[in-house]
């Protein structure tokens, strides 16, 4: 009789093994911002895998051998696209040798195809270690962008999974929902600051600024990707001072100090900010999470500086 109980648990553990009740979409997200817009669409429908830590910089990954062999198992791969990826994403890519993640393939989601890029050059040039030769590629940190992405992955995931179809575009509409009511409360949270100059260390918050009213156009970083000089710091701390400026936006993984003793000098506030749920303390939740956040600390900051 023992046996024979073994044998049914052995036969029932086959049996679940092998014929799951639907299977998981298994999702490789390159950052976490797209990851957290990837989970609200997926849900429960798919297994998901972040490359980036959200402390990381999305330039400059640290591409551990184990992604290769995650991207080797994946269906979907979402990148952010327009070069964000491009120094260290492509070599994991050709190691990998996924078929279905190969460029034009149907499990290759590149966001930046849905969205209209800022600051694409006429030529790409990448002589000059301008890590932006393709165009501004920080492009999710704007809510309206946020929304395009989140249709391209409901798109993407029922190409892939025609079961989960329905669950997918429910879980967009939502988010969009929720998304555009809470675009409209950000908008009045950051409206008595319209025009505002505000500094950042890496040209990271252009489309932020652009959808907030808020002319984030000056940079620590001589160049993107190219470490802040004595020569052009003096110039930025020039220029506040003739300007007003009294903001400087900082990354995780940016050197904060430099940030510091610019804000020494010109008397500004350095904000913390991240374009990454989880990046700084109270952006855990989420992208929603990430982006009530950002309002409220750059809000605040502009008013104690008013
Ligand atoms: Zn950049």
């Amino acid at each position: 009789m023992k046996s024979y109980t073994r044998l049914l648990i052995g036969a029932l553990l086959v049996a679940i093994g092998c014929q799951p009740v639907f299977a998981k979409l298994n999702v490789i997200a390159t950052t976490p911002d797209l990851a957290s817009i990837a989970k609200e669409i997926g849900g429960d429908h798919i297994d998901l895998l972040t490359l980036a830590k959200p402390t990381e910089d999305p330039h400059f990954v640290d591409a551990k051998p184990s992604f290769m062999v995650k991207l080797n198992r994946a269906d979907v791969l979402i990148e952010g696209g327009a070069e964000l990826e491009v120094g260290w994403l492509p070599a994991l890519l050709d190691q990998a040798r996924n078929s279905k993640l190969a460029q034009g393939a149907p499990g290759r989601v590149a966001c930046a195809q849905g969205v209209q890029l800022q600051e694409v050059p006429s030529t790409l040039d990448r002589s000059r270690g301008d890590i932006h030769a393709a165009g501004n590629p920080h492009y999710i940190i704007d809510p309206v962008n946020a929304r395009i992405v989140a249709k391209t992955i409901a798109d993407a995931f029922c190409a892939q999974d025609e079961k989960g179809c329905d669950a997918y575009r429910a879980n967009a509409k939502k988010f969009t929902e929720t998304l555009d009511a809470k675009l409209a409360e950000w908008q009045r949270t950051l409206a008595p600051f319209k025009g505002q100059q505000v500094v950042a260390y890496h040209n990271s918050w252009l489309y932020f600024g652009e959808r907030f009213g808020l002319k984030i156009d000056l940079f620590l970083e001589p160049k993107p990707g190219i470490p802040p000089t004595p020569t052009h710091l003096a110039e930025v701390i020039t220029k506040m001072k003739e300007d007003k400026v009294h903001v400087i936006l900082v990354d995780p993984y940016l050197d904060r100090r430099t940030a510091v003793t610019v804000a020494n000098r010109t008397g500004a506030t350095v904000v913390d900010v991240t374009q990454f749920p989880g990046g700084v303390k109270g952006t855990d939740g989420g992208y929603i999470a990430l982006l009530d956040y950002l309002v409220n600390s750059v809000a605040k900051a502009l008013a104690g500086t008013k």
